[in-house]
């Protein structure tokens, strides 16, 4: 897909520092007015403040307009934007127009039957591996969207960067290590942690009722607008839409699922736990990474009100997924920025292996092949067939077929024997 031709040059623009200027001309203090932003590209040899984050999503949206655009959900409590890179206007659009309309807001080649990924970072302030990650993915998926295999393409993607803006900004100008939201309880101390504030068994095992507490739930489920426009714009859609929930956090090397309010587990554990190992085996393989994977309160400690269990329990969204970046505690949250592009990588190789499970099933990874005398490879998943015509044994075109589908020919015989590959 080609460049917009109004995409602007790479820039290096320093913080958030652009100018806040209302209609007529005065400036403010606050964003809910016009911002003059300069959309540029980003590194990830650097943490990045949020200014930053949001001009480089405005730069892929204003470069590639056909496949991605951005959205404000809401806005923090002190009114930054709640920005996402995504295809919102779509559903707005695309069942009005016989074919896709040119101003289609998507990360997504535009078919209405994809499933729908939901990603976030952020919500912990201190954690900024996160958001640096989230970024990393958003830029592989729409800068490298002409070479991405099918099954990162047949989905619309929905990319939140930064769920915890405030915070995020207070732990670049004031407090490296603040973890929550910047709600002020008058005299007490300020902040709630929006992890516990979801509205799924809220105010249940490791949350706390003292605002001074890291883990303050809240006065109420969804009480601060940075969780609550999360759960209001994932809702707003009908459930079946978003297949994956996936909230990127640290430390530790975690791929955590449901539950975390309580040492239980969920109906479909096996299928939540057979791709998390898949990931985790995908992360340990290219990069030599080792994740732990489990339920979050068994294998962390229990949890209430957090994102995912919100995710699973109500929004219904099967595969729901904590992932706790690296590392595993040598440097904690003030990871140095050079650990930026390998986290950026494995937290891709988790996003690329769930989203595999989601469009090819749970079981792609054992992909069933016939090959035929005449030399054709048919390969089926539960939801994908392909056909490739296959020499065998020619290497040549068993790569193209790990290419396509990033799995390995473990065996393959001529005759309608059925090749397993890993
Ligand atoms: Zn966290």
């Amino acid at each position: 897909m080609k460049k917009s031709s109004s995409s602007s040059s790479s820039s290096s623009s320093s913080s958030s520092s652009s100018s806040l200027v209302l209609n007529n001309n005065l400036t403010c203090d606050v964003c809910v007015c016009i911002v003059r932003s300069i959309s540029h590209r980003l590194t990830w040899q650097a943490y990045h403040r949020l200014g930053d984050i949001h001009d480089f999503f405005d730069y892929l949206a204003k470069t590639y307009p056909d496949i991605c655009s951005v959205e404000i959900i809401g806005y923090s409590l002190q009114k930054r934007p709640l920005k996402i890179l995504n295809n919102f206007f779509k559903y707005l659009t695309y069942f009005l127009l016989p074919s896709p309309h040119p101003k289609n807001k998507r990360i997504s080649n535009g078919r209405a039957s994809n499933p729908s990924i939901w990603i976030d970072g952020g919500m912990h302030a201190r954690e900024w591996i996160s958001p640096a990650a989230v970024t990393y993915i958003a830029n592989q998926i729409v800068e490298g969207w002409d070479d991405l295999p099918l099954h990162m393409r047949d989905i619309n993607w929905y990319v939140h960067p930064v769920a915890n803006p405030d915070g995020y900004e207070y732990s670049h100008t004031t407090d490296r290590l603040w973890r929550k939201n910047m709600r002020s309880h008058g005299r007490q101390c300020p902040g709630v942690d929006l992890n516990r504030n979801f509205g799924y068994k809220w105010g249940g095992r490791g949350t706390s009722a003292n605002p001074c507490s890291q883990t303050y739930r809240g006065t109420k489920a969804f009480s601060e607008p940075e969780a609550f426009y999360i759960s209001k714009f994932i809702s707003s859609f009908p459930k079946e839409t978003f297949k994956a929930y996936l909230s990127f956090h640290c430390y530790g090397q975690y791929i955590l699922y449901p539950w975390g309010y309580d040492y239980l587990d969920t109906a479909d554990m096996a299928d939540l736990d057979l791709v998390a190992r898949q990931a985790g085996t995908s992360i340990a393989k290219s990069s030599g990474v080792k994740y732990t994977v489990g339920a979050s309160a068994n294998t962390l400690y229990p949890a209430a009100g957090g994102s995912d269990d919100w995710a699973k329990g109500i929004a219904e969204i099967k595969y729901s997924y904590t992932i706790e970046m690296g590392d595993t505690g040598r440097y904690g949250f003030i990871l140095p920025a050079h650990y930026i592009e390998s986290n950026g990588k494995d937290a891709y190789t988790v996003v690329d292996t769930i989203t595999r499970a989601i469009t090819m099933g749970k079981n792609s990874r054992r992909r069933h092949c016939t090959a035929t005398d005449s030399g054709l490879l048919t390969c089926n998943s539960a939801l994908n067939a392909s056909e490739f015509s296959l020499n065998l044994p020619s290497v040549p075109r068993t790569v193209l077929y790990e290419k396509s589908f990033g799995v390995k020919c473990r065996s393959h015989t001529r005759g309608n024997s059925l090749p397993t590959f890993n």
